[in-house]
């Protein structure tokens, strides 16, 4: 038997139409005279339907020695029901058993039985069969392919750069080493220096949606060992510029899920609301004024990063997607532009989502004597940057950029509360299985 139609496809207009439908046992429901059988796909619930009268005894048989979970496919006719999941039944003339699930399951993946996230997330397979995890990731799909349409729509160019690299992107020390052949390597903790690169390569406008790896020794609920990021890099414009196409990008991607992913959002009872554009810009010492007035953050000073509790607080107060731009220097990586008539301040900025950081991004620093002056400023070897520094030698055109988040884009989305749900296999301190 073959798969005609996805559950959602039938409608209750093909009655008396032949079809056959593939997925899991969801639900068997036995009255005597009269059996259920839910059946579920990626799409949705299919209500077999089998009166003992109208259905064969071996069918109905087949139908009741089903364990929950078990994967067969099911051929019948369309039978309008209005009662039933998208309108309609089906009445089985063949039933295919494809496999048994054993019992017990390792979850309950229609949801009855809540699961804490550690116990979901070692049965992922079977946790991302409930319909409003595999909504989740729909949207995810949605997103991402949105995100593609817009940067493309824009000029950007998809590359991809190397994970395996020799030296840290920002001098930190939050790397993974590995072992290449009989060097050290490490994975690359962003594709910053590539990309930046590909602008001395005359590619103009790029982006890169790809993992990135951080070994920090994290116990958030928004941060991974292995993330995805969306990397943007814009040749010949500053940094308002790259500001509007990433909130413009924020405003197309919740357009575009809101209008495709209805059903998606409706199984998450989500009411999506568009962030409005402009966001609001907030100098960073603005935000460090804000903060300080929330007693949670007193100790906060000008100089200081905002950390989680101060990010709340000024997210609170906002209410919305804002950017806190401009930046003391000394706080942002060696590759920001600091403003020219007060270096002490950078082109730097975040796009802030009411709960966390989304994205990083600034004006690059292209002339070559000021870049090496910021690595030397910060203690950082030029000799180890050898490789980025030379294309700044010979032609590097002004360049700006951002790098967003995919999962927190993601969890801030859907109101999840840990950036975990985000990802089909998280990596964090503990877990590296499944
Ligand atoms: P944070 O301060 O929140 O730890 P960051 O400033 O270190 O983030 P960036 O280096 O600016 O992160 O990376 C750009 C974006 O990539 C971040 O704004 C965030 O959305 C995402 N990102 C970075 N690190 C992680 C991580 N460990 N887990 C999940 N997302 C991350
Ligand atoms: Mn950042």
């Amino acid at each position: 038997m073959k798969r005609t139609h996805y559950s959602r496809e039938i409608t209750p207009e093909m009655n008396g139409q032949p079809v056959i439908v593939s997925g899991w046992v969801h639900e068997i429901r036995d009255f005597g005279g009269l059996s259920f059988l839910i059946l579920r796909d990626r799409e949705g619930l299919v209500q077999i339907t089998m009166p003992k009268k109208k259905v064969s005894k071996e069918i109905v048989e087949t139908a009741r020695g089903l364990s929950r979970e078990s994967v067969i496919s099911v051929g019948g006719a369309v039978k309008a029901e209005a009662k039933a999941p998208h309108g309609y039944e089906l009445i089985p003339t063949e039933i295919e058993v494809l496999s048994l699930a054993e019992a017990p399951l390792p979850l309950d993946p229609t949801g009855k039985v809540p699961a804490e996230l550690d116990t979901r997330l070692d049965a992922r397979f079977m946790d991302i069969r409930s319909p409003e995890v595999t909504a989740v990731f729909s949207i995810r799909a949605h997103m991402i392919k949105a995100m593609r349409e817009f940067l493309t729509a824009h000029g950007c160019l998809e590359i991809a750069t190397p994970k395996i690299v020799a030296t840290a992107t920002e001098g930190g020390t939050a790397l993974f080493p590995i072992s290449y052949f009989d060097r050290e390597a490490f994975l690359n903790q962003s594709p910053q220096l590539y990309k930046q690169m590909m602008m001395a390569a005359g590619m103009d406008r790029v982006y890169e949606i790809g993992p990135i790896f951080r070994a920090e020794e994290h116990a958030t609920r928004k941060h991974l060992n292995e993330a995805t990021s969306i990397d943007v890099e814009l040749s010949f414009v500053s940094m308002e510029d790259v500001m509007v196409l990433l909130e413009n990008g924020i405003a197309y991607v919740y357009n575009y899920v809101k209008e495709n992913c209805s059903r998606e959002l409706g199984e998450l009872g989500i009411d999506l609301q568009v962030p409005k554009t402009p966001f609001r810009r907030i100098p960073y010492a603005e935000a460090i004024a804000i903060a300080r007035t929330h007693p949670e953050c007193a100790g906060i000073e000008y100089g200081d990063d905002l950390d989680t509790t101060a990010e709340h607080a000024v997210g609170a107060e906002i209410g919305e997607h804002y950017f806190i731009m401009d930046w003391p220097t000394e706080l942002r990586a060696f590759y920001t532009q600091a403003y020219d008539d007060h270096p002490e301040l950078c082109k730097a900025f975040d796009l802030m989502h009411p709960r966390m950081e989304l994205a990083s991004g600034a004006q690059r620093e292209h002339r070559y004597e000021r870049l090496v002056a910021n690595l030397e400023a910060r203690d950082l070897n030029p000799d180890s940057f050898t490789f980025y520094l030379d294309a700044f030698r010979y032609g590097m055109p002004p360049h700006a950029g951002w790098g967003l988040g995919a999962e927190r884009l993601v969890q801030t989305m859907l109101g999840l509360n840990n950036v975990r749900e985000a990802v089909l296999f998280p990596r964090d301190r503990v877990r590296l299985t499944p």
